[in-house]
């Protein structure tokens, strides 16, 4: 597999992701997306806010500021709680984010371990910074939000959202009564979340500004049952268990209506984490990069009491690139307490007020996702001679490109492109000979290219080629928009055409 430094110097000489500022020497953990890029991740949002919100009736959208009165962080506990523990080097001064040294060293997760126990394996083991080896300090606590001032005042210190999930319940009154959706139901959110990361690392993974798409899903606290769970009950996943984590074991197969029977999480939260691993494997991750952890008790946040992610396999490790927690009633009760406003609502069926749980919240970074598709779709095909990114069509920067055989026929073949431009994100090329322009389009994932010959003018008909297998037919100019339209969206198979 590429390793994550290879993978960025490609995300950009191609144009995909840049360092921000990189001409003043770059800012650590910020990134910015460049013509290709901001394509792909468009694409990826569109695709999660299609399959979860649009296509449903049971979840509905919404996009907050991401500053907010710093009461919102105050009643989520942000401001108290969301802190990690530094570490740093006594004579280099180098700082570690405490859990990912002993992770890093002691290889076992130590994600929400008290900083008590964080010391004692730091000196039980003597862990030593991983630069110059001299000793770490004992460790402090940081808080991940950034602050920023609002207006021109002193003193009035706000904070950027570190993630888009509290914008939901602090919305969650005025958007369950003018939306009259009933129980059980979802809020999604897509946006902006910034984390002061003390040690952004691995590229896109961990970085101090960044995407989320979350949802929380809102059930009658007496009603945990899920009446569609029966559309991913029989799938299989990759699950590790916290049993097989502290026994060491690998990942294996399991049903998802085996975790149910096996009480490891509610029916909801079942079905939300099937219904993101299908989303996954649906959008071409191979399935043996792929896995669900369950969190250990000693990592479950304060509020939770169930914890999933879903991991990928990166050439730094299984890591999460989806979270989803049992939230209970936490964060609505906590902004019952602290607002002093009445957070309920009336569910028809049980006729009952009642504060709902969140029974799942899907959390779902974006950057994550998209170093997933990038790694699984990365294949230096050495038959072939270049690069082919095997990205889903869907989410594809282009769609398709268009090239005229040779410059004489630039007109009609503009002509085709200037009438796919209105539906497709498309790229004309008519430099360099037409494998040099395929092995192009190859390497930034065009699923598929058209080329406008002599025949053309004749027939009124163009080449048609399938990037993941090369092959190529003849399709009449007339059809091009209602097939490509078909074959991007999977409907039909390119030996369909
Ligand atoms: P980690 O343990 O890796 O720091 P987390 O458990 O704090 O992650 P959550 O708070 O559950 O992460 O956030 C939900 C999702 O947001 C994660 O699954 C991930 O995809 C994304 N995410 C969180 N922090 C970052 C970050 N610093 N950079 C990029 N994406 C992030």
């Amino acid at each position: 597999m590429l390793s994550t430094e290879d993978m960025a110097v490609f995300c950009k000489k191609k144009g995909f992701i840049y360092l921000n500022s990189e001409i003043y020497g770059g800012m650590a953990g910020f990134f910015d997306f460049g013509p290709l890029g901001v394509e792909l991740n468009n694409n990826i949002k569109r695709a999660f806010w299609k399959e979860f919100v649009q296509k449903r009736d049971d979840i509905i959208g919404i996009d907050g500021s991401i500053i907010s009165s710093p009461k919102v962080w105050e009643a989520s506990g942000h401001v108290e709680n969301f802190e990690d523990i530094i570490l740093k080097c006594t004579k280099c001064k180098e700082q570690y984010r405490a859990d990912h040294i002993i992770e890093d060293v002691l290889k076992i997760s130590a994600d929400g371990m008290p900083s008590q126990k964080i010391n004692e394996l730091i000196k039980k083991n003597n862990i030593k910074c991983q630069k110059c080896k001299s000793e770490l300090e004992e460790i402090s606590e940081f808080n991940l939000m950034f602050k920023t001032n609002v207006g021109p005042e002193k003193g009035n210190t706000a904070y950027l959202r570190p993630e888009t999930a509290q914008l939901i319940f602090a919305n969650f009154k005025i958007v369950s009564e003018t939306s009259r959706i009933k129980l059980p139901f979802g809020i999604a959110q897509v946006g902006k979340a910034f984390r002061n990361e003390i040690s952004p690392r691995n590229f896109l993974f961990r970085c101090r500004e960044f995407e989320q798409f979350e949802i929380e899903f809102f059930v009658n606290p007496e009603n945990f049952k899920c009446p569609v769970i029966n559309e991913f009950e029989n799938m299989g996943v990759n699950i590790i268990t916290s049993d097989m984590q502290k026994k060491n074991q690998k990942e294996k197969s399991m049903k998802i209506k085996d975790m149910i029977k096996n009480k490891m999480l509610n029916e909801w939260q079942a079905y939300w984490l099937g219904s993101f691993y299908n989303f996954f494997t649906n959008y071409g991750i191979k399935k043996e990069n792929l896995r669900i952890r369950e969190h250990l008790k000693e990592e479950l946040a304060h509020y939770a009491s169930a914890c999933f992610d879903i991991e990928y396999k990166f050439p730094f490790g299984w890591k999460e690139i989806h979270g989803n927690a049992d939230r209970s009633d936490f964060d609505l009760r906590q902004h019952i307490k602290h607002s002093k406003k009445d957070l309920s609502l009336f569910d028809e069926e049980s006729k009952k007020r009642v504060v709902p749980c969140v029974a799942s919240e899907p959390s779902q970074g974006i950057g994550r996702a998209l170093l997933a598709f990038m790694f699984d779709a990365y294949d230096d095909d050495k038959k072939r001679g270049n690069i082919v990114l095997r990205l889903d069509p869907r989410l594809s920067s282009y769609n398709v490109a268009v090239f005229p055989l040779v410059n004489k026929l630039d007109n009609g073949s503009r002509q085709v492109y200037n009438a796919l431009k209105s539906k497709f994100v498309c790229f004309y090329d008519s430099s360099g000979s037409i494998g040099r322009r395929y092995a192009r389009q190859d390497e930034i994932g065009t699923p598929y290219c058209i080329t406008y010959d002599f025949d053309s003018e004749k027939n009124k008909d163009v080449t048609i080629r399938h990037r993941d297998t090369t092959k190529q037919k003849r399709i009449k100019i007339k059809d091009l928009e209602d097939k490509l339209l078909r074959l991007i969206n999977k409907e039909i198979n390119f030996d369909e055409l």
